[in-house]
C-alpha cells in the first residue's frame, strides 16, 4: 500500500455541518478522498486500523487532530463536541474526566466501560446509530448529504427536538455487518432501519428528557459533585411531598410513582433500568438516593432529574441550593438531609405568622398531617386561633375584609380555612360584597 501524503489528502478535508459527529465527518472524507479501502482512511487520520470506526468513543484523537493540522479543533474539543463524551462528561469527576480524555486521545490504554460507569451500571449500551427521517431530508436539501448528529446519539435521545418525530435506529445486527465501514444515514437501506412506536405521553416524557440532556451538555458546569446531586435529589423529593417530617424518604411511594411514570419507556434500549424501581431496594433509585461510591450512568441521573424537577432551570437552581447547603454543613449529606426534612417547621411558622394562613390550611399546603402541624404550632408558640370550617360571624367578617382585594375564592379559602364552596354561596346571596369583589378583580386585570 502506498503511503498517502498528508497535504494532498487534506484538500478533501470537509468542515463539520451543524452538530455532526466526528464519525460522520470522517465518512464524508472517506468518500471524497476516493480511498479504495475503509481502513486506509482510519490509518491515515487515526494512525490505527479501527480507532476511527467507533461511532461512540473514537480513539487516537490526538493523532487525528495532528493529521488534520488541528483545522477541526484539538483532541479535547473534538471529544467533547463531536462525540457522545459531551453527554457523559458532566456526571464524571474531574480526575476521571482527565483519565477518560487521555484514553480517547490515545495517550492511555482504553478501559472506557469501567471508567464511565457503563459496565457496573447494568445499563446495556450498544450505542446504536440513530437519525431523524425529517432531518435526513433537510440535510440532503441543505448539504447534499445526510449526516449523523451528536445529540441524536445520546443514550437519552429517542425523539428529534426539531421535528418531534421518534428517531429511527440501525439495529445491532445491521451495525455489526457494517463494522469497519464508513456508513452515512443515507447508506442504510430502508428495510434496515427500525423504530419504536410510542404513545403521545411517552413522546412528551422523552422531549423533557432531551431538553434536560441538552441544557446540561450546554451548561457551563464542569461536572456535578455526587454529594450535591444527592442533596439536590433530596430537595426534589421533599418538594414533591415524598419526604417524611423526620427527613426520611417515603421510599415505597416514591418507587411506585417513578415506576408508573416511566414504565411505558422501559422497552427502549437502556431504559429497562426503570423496572428496578418495582423492587424493594429500588434499583437505580436506591443507588442514586443512597450513598454508594462509584460513577453512575448519566441516563440514571437524567431520568431521576426529569422526574423530580419540572424544568432544567428548576434543577439548576436546586443544585446550586444543594451545593451551598452542603458547604454550610461540612459536606455532610446526612446533616443536610435532616435539615431539608425539618424545613417544614420554618415554612409552617411563615405561613401562619406572615401569610396569616390557618394551621389547617398551612398543613394542607405543606402536605403534613394536621395533628402534627398543631403540635408544632403549640411547641413554637405560634399565635393562631381555631378558624371555622363553616361560616359564622367571624368568617363573614373576614370575607367582607378580603373581598375588596379581589382575591380568588380558592385563595380566600386557603387563607381563611373556610371551604371555597361556602365562600361562593355567601357571595351569591350577598350581592353588595360580590360587586366589590368583582370590581377589585377588574381593576387588578
Ligand atoms: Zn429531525
Amino acid at each position: 500500500m502506498n503511503p498517502i501524503s498528508l497535504p494532498a489528502s487534506l484538500s478533501y478535508l470537509p468542515a463539520f455541518y451543524g452538530s455532526e459527529t466526528l464519525y460522520s465527518l470522517v465518512c464524508r472524507f472517506h468518500f471524497l478522498s476516493g480511498h479504495l479501502y475503509s481502513t486506509d482512511t482510519s490509518l491515515l487520520l487515526f494512525a490505527d486500523r479501527v480507532a476511527g470506526f467507533r461511532t461512540d468513543f473514537p480513539g487516537n484523537l490526538q493523532r487525528f487532530s495532528k493529521a488534520t493540522g488541528e483545522l477541526l479543533g484539538d483532541a479535547p474539543k473534538l471529544s467533547r463536541e463531536r462525540t457522545v463524551w459531551g453527554f457523559y462528561r458532566p456526571f464524571v469527576s474531574e480526575t476521571m474526566q482527565v483519565h477518560i480524555e487521555a484514553q480517547m486521545q490515545g495517550v492511555l490504554k482504553r478501559d472506557l466501560g469501567h471508567s464511565l460507569g457503563i459496565m457496573p451500571s447494568r445499563v446495556s449500551f450498544p450505542h446504536l446509530l440513530k437519525a431523524c427521517k425529517k432531518c435526513m431530508r433537510r440535510d440532503i436539501q441543505n448539504y447534499g448529504v445526510a449526516i449523523w448528529r451528536v445529540e441524536h446519539q445520546w443514550p437519552s435521545s429517542w425523539i428529534c427536538e426539531r421535528h418531534g418525530s421518534v428517531l429511527q435506529y440501525v439495529p445491532l445486527r445491521v451495525k455489526r455487518v457494517r463494522a469497519q465501514k464508513w456508513v452515512l444515514p443515507e447508506d442504510v437501506q430502508k428495510d434496515e432501519w427500525s423504530a419504536f412506536r410510542l404513545a403521545q405521553s411517552a413522546k412528551h416524557k422523552l422531549r423533557m428528557l432531551f431538553k434536560l440532556s441538552s441544557a446540561i451538555c450546554k451548561s457551563s458546569h464542569g461536572h456535578f459533585s455526587s454529594g450535591a446531586l444527592r442533596v439536590c435529589y433530596l430537595i426534589g423529593v421533599q418538594r414533591r411531598g415524598w419526604m417524611a417530617p423526620d427527613g426520611s424518604i417515603r421510599f415505597s411511594t416514591l418507587r411506585k410513582a417513578f415506576y408508573e411514570y416511566y414504565r411505558e419507556l422501559a422497552k427502549l434500549p437502556g431504559f429497562d433500568i426503570v423496572l428496578g424501581a418495582q423492587l424493594e431496594h429500588g434499583g437505580m433509585l436506591g443507588v442514586l438516593m443512597r450513598q454508594y461510591p462509584g460513577t453512575r450512568h448519566p441516563l440514571k441521573h437524567l431520568l431521576l432529574i426529569a422526574f423530580l424537577f419540572e424544568s432544567p432551570e428548576l434543577f439548576f437552581a436546586s443544585y446550586a441550593e444543594a451545593f451551598w447547603q452542603l458547604q454550610q454543613n461540612d459536606c455532610d449529606v446526612r446533616l443536610v438531609g435532616k435539615e431539608i426534612g425539618g424545613a417544614w417547621k420554618d415554612a409552617l411558622r411563615y405561613l401562619v405568622e406572615s401569610e396569616k394562613l390557618s394551621v389547617s390550611a398551612a398543613a394542607k399546603n405543606l402536605r403534613i398531617p394536621l395533628s402534627q402541624a398543631v403540635r408544632q404550632a403549640h411547641k413554637d408558640k405560634l399565635s393562631f386561633a381555631a378558624r371555622p370550617r363553616v361560616l359564622n360571624t367571624e368568617g363573614t367578617r373576614a370575607i367582607q375584609e378580603l373581598a375588596p382585594k379581589g382575591m380568588s375564592y380558592s385563595e380566600m379559602s386557603l387563607r381563611l380555612g373556610i371551604k371555597a364552596s361556602s365562600i361562593r354561596r355567601y357571595m351569591a346571596s350577598n350581592t353588595d360584597v360580590r360587586e366589590l369583589w368583582k370590581l377589585a378583580g377588574k381593576l387588578e386585570r
